[in-house]
């Protein structure tokens, strides 16, 4: 099986994205890039060099919805005329660009955040919309956990492996133990488990961080030889990063818990406290870390919750 990866350029802060094709009947590439027309060409140009055109891909598979991964999937369906789009069930919020709406927007005040900031949040996501389309119920077919894509002389296994977002997939090749693993692992950063409602129960937050750990472990289950993430290089020592992982994860928790004082904190107030300078996504994205890390401290007893109106504030049980 030929995997060829593609680097795309995004507008986005993270830089490349890499998409995978997969050069075998039915041909296949997994993610597309945001749509941008610096993409579109990125793309046409690797598909050329590999002998291909958009035209003859047959599946465009979604490792996750965010936009530098799912931006061109319209587009790049309409062009293959009947091209099959995959993307797990659980990427509700991000497939059908409701995000802003009632859903996160309840998460956002829960976590303690500032009525002009979430309107700042607003602003910033509605300008990342433009980078992709919304895909309807009917227009997609679920990626199930555990199923396989066939191809001419092998398959790929789906793996569910929420986290970074809840529908998040990775593809695995068991003959060779190499796993397409889209942003649920990446080389030179540790991913973010980004806040999002929770797809079972919308009014509920997805528990990401702990849902994250338990994919890794997954992953790590496998032994892989390779990974090809969404961004950067591939990773040939899994195992190192695990670990690095987990250890970047444990100094966090710590650095967390302590900055919660007994008389109470929102993850707003511990945000800043872990990252003062940062604006923009990063300002959102650093809400989402602390809201996972206190999840995940109070989950395990080791500091408490109660709602203060709609705010959640977190106390020390020192
Ligand atoms: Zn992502
Ligand atoms: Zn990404």
């Amino acid at each position: 099986m030929r995997v060829v990866p593609i680097s795309l350029p995004t507008p986005f802060y993270i830089g490349p994205v890499n998409v995978y094709l997969i050069a075998e009947d039915p041909l296949t590439i997994i993610d597309t890039g945001p749509k941008t027309k610096e993409a579109i060409d990125a793309l046409r140009a690797g598909l050329r060099k590999a002998g291909f055109l958009v035209s003859d891909l047959r599946r465009i598979v979604l490792t996750h919805a965010h936009e530098d991964h799912c931006g061109l999937a319209r587009s790049l369906r309409d062009e293959a005329k009947n091209a099959e789009v995959f993307v797990h069930n659980w990427e509700t919020g991000h497939r059908h660009s409701r995000l802003e709406y009632e859903e996160h927007l309840n998460l956002l005040v829960r976590a303690g955040v500032p009525d002009d900031e979430i309107e700042k949040m607003r602003g910033l996501y509605s300008h990342m919309r433009k980078y992709a389309d919304s895909f309807g119920d009917d227009e997609f077919t679920a990626l199930w956990d555990e199923a396989e894509l066939e191809f001419e002389s092998g398959s790929l296994r789906i793996l569910h492996t929420p986290g970074h977002t809840p529908g998040s997939c990775s593809f695995l090749r068991e003959a060779d133990r190499t796993i397409i693993a889209g942003d649920c692992v990446l080389k030179r950063i540790t991913p973010n488990p980004v806040l999002s409602p929770d797809p079972i129960n919308p009014s509920r937050r997805f528990p990401s961080l702990a849902e994250y750990m338990v994919s890794l472990a997954r992953l790590r289950s496998f032994s892989p030889t390779l990974v090809y993430g969404g961004h950067g290089e591939p990773i040939r020592d899994f195992e190192e990063l695990f670990h690095r992982y987990f250890r970047a994860f444990q100094e966090r928790q710590l650095q967390v818990i302590g900055l919660v004082p007994k008389n109470g904190v929102t993850a707003w107030d511990v945000a800043l406290k872990m990252f003062p300078k940062v604006d923009d996504v990063h300002r959102f994205l650093s809400v989402s870390e602390a809201v996972a890390h206190l999840d995940m401290a109070n989950s395990e007893g080791k500091i408490s919750y109660e709602l203060n109106g709609p705010t959640e504030v977190y106390k020390s049980l020192a």
